[in-house]
């Protein structure tokens, strides 16, 4: 017997006709992001491990338990990425691209080594989108009407729902955390052992905890509203305002923190309560990162801002509600069937070549299959084939083609000379 090996945990294949609705939605995304001037970036899915563990901040559930890490032969720690942004700045400063105004977007898989449920796996994909050098609301509106437009033409618009909240600087923060974490030392005997466990590590985590039981704890908490700036605060009204100027609903939810350390002002999230039971999950998030950049390196940028789609949990909402229909009434165009033997094989070659150079978006597939004729019709009804183009001896002495539609169950005999512009009126 032999063991059969299977894929690892949380890691899937993606089969037909997934995989079709997936090429729509990725092709949607991008015809989006193309109309909005953005420039595609492709990045490695391995990194060196420090560039995660020095950016992605110590205490987050990605720091702590999810990155994927392995030694290569020469013993060097490497991790399979588990978000996009600190690989996409990473490539910026190594390639120097530190134009103002540049909006890029990546898309591909990422790794966490998470519980796996659905909605949630350890290798999944996102579409990410990156602006460097940008500090106005406007731009931060930018991405948010991208992304709704997306939701749109998805036809998703009624399932998901914006909410966005104001971090303020990661300054105003450090003055907040310490508060938090004052008040939450006093009052630790409502959190179980994980929240506890995060009051010195994470406390903003435990404000955007599930737990019915410390609602109420989290409601009389110190609030980071009270903490942040200004101008934190005009920036974020301004972006609300261009919000509503563009008739976009969101709710402002003040416990929206985000699982990365490095967001400061904007954070957003699109949820969805249409996915699996356990409430709402998230398909889109994102915020500034402003201090990103110039963290890792010595430039004095100070302006990111991102998102991420992720595309597995949009594709689950998109079944569940069945707001995309793949037709699959035809799969192929044309079947072509050359009845045995060597010579009718080369014609049925040229032929097929001919179509195929004619009409490049037609799918045309020569069976290979040498069985008879009913078997081969068989096979191209299964692969939900239009048309199917029958070559035998007979035909090549006539110099004449048998073309049957399979949906009007029709067949005519053409010569062969005026197949394209036969072909030509019905493509
Ligand atoms: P969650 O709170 O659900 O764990 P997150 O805050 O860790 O999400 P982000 O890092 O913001 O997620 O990633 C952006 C998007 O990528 C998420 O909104 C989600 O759609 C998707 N995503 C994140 N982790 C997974 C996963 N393990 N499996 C599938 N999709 C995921
Ligand atoms: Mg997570």
């Amino acid at each position: 017997m032999i063991k059969k090996i299977t894929a690892i945990h949380g890691m899937h294949d993606y089969l037909f006709p997934n995989t079709l609705l997936w090429e729509n939605i990725e092709n949607i995304i991008k015809n989006i992001l193309n109309n909005y001037g953005y420039q595609e970036i492709k990045l490695p899915i391995l990194e060196k491990s420090e560039l995660f563990k020095k950016n992605i901040g110590e205490y987050t559930d990605i720091r702590e338990k999810e990155m994927y890490t392995l030694l290569d032969k020469n013993n060097n720690s490497l991790t399979l990425r588990p978000e996009g942004t600190t690989g996409f700045i990473r490539a910026i400063i190594e390639h120097n691209i530190f134009y103002n105004n540049k909006r890029f977007w990546y898309n591909g898989p990422m790794f966490r080594y998470e519980r796996p449920q659905k909605g949630r796996y350890r290798q999944f994909h996102q579409i990410g989108i990156e602006i460097l050098g940008l500090k106005s609301p406007y731009i931060d509106a930018e991405i948010i009407i991208i992304i709704n437009n997306i939701w749109k033409k998805l036809n998703i618009t009624n399932n998901v729902f914006l909410e966005i909240n104001s971090l303020g600087s990661i300054i105003d923060r450090k003055e907040y955390v310490k508060k938090l974490i004052f008040y939450l030392e006093k009052n630790s005997r409502f959190l179980d052992i994980k929240d506890r466990k995060k009051i010195y590590n994470n406390p903003l985590r435990i404000l955007d905890s599930n737990h019915k039981n410390i609602k109420e704890l989290i409601n009389n908490a110190p609030k980071l509203q009270d903490f942040i700036s200004i101008n934190s605060i005009n920036k974020f009204k301004e972006l609300c305002q261009i919000l509503n100027f563009m008739n976009i609903k969101f709710t402002i939810n003040n416990c929206l923190v985000r699982g990365l350390d490095y967001y400061n002002d904007i954070v957003f999230e699109w949820k969805t309560n249409d996915i699996g039971k356990g409430g709402s999950k998230t398909i889109c998030g994102g915020g500034r990162y402003d201090k990103l950049i110039d963290n890792m390196s010595n430039r004095k940028i100070n302006k990111g801002i991102g998102c991420a789609i992720g595309i597995e949990r949009l594709i689950l909402l998109i079944q569940t509600i069945q707001s995309i229909k793949i037709d699959i009434k035809f799969l192929i165009d044309i079947f072509l069937i050359p009845i045995e033997n060597n010579h009718i094989l080369q014609k049925t070659l040229l032929i097929g070549e001919l179509i195929r150079n004619n009409f490049p978006k037609l799918k045309i597939i020569t069976s290979y299959l040498f069985q008879n004729l009913k078997k081969q019709i068989i096979q191209a009804n299964k692969y939900k084939s239009h048309f199917i183009i029958i070559i035998g001896q007979k035909e090549i002495d006539n110099n004449s083609i048998i073309i049957k539609n399979l949906y009007l169950k029709k067949q005519i005999i053409i010569p062969e000379n005026k197949l394209i512009s036969y072909l030509e009126k019905i493509f």
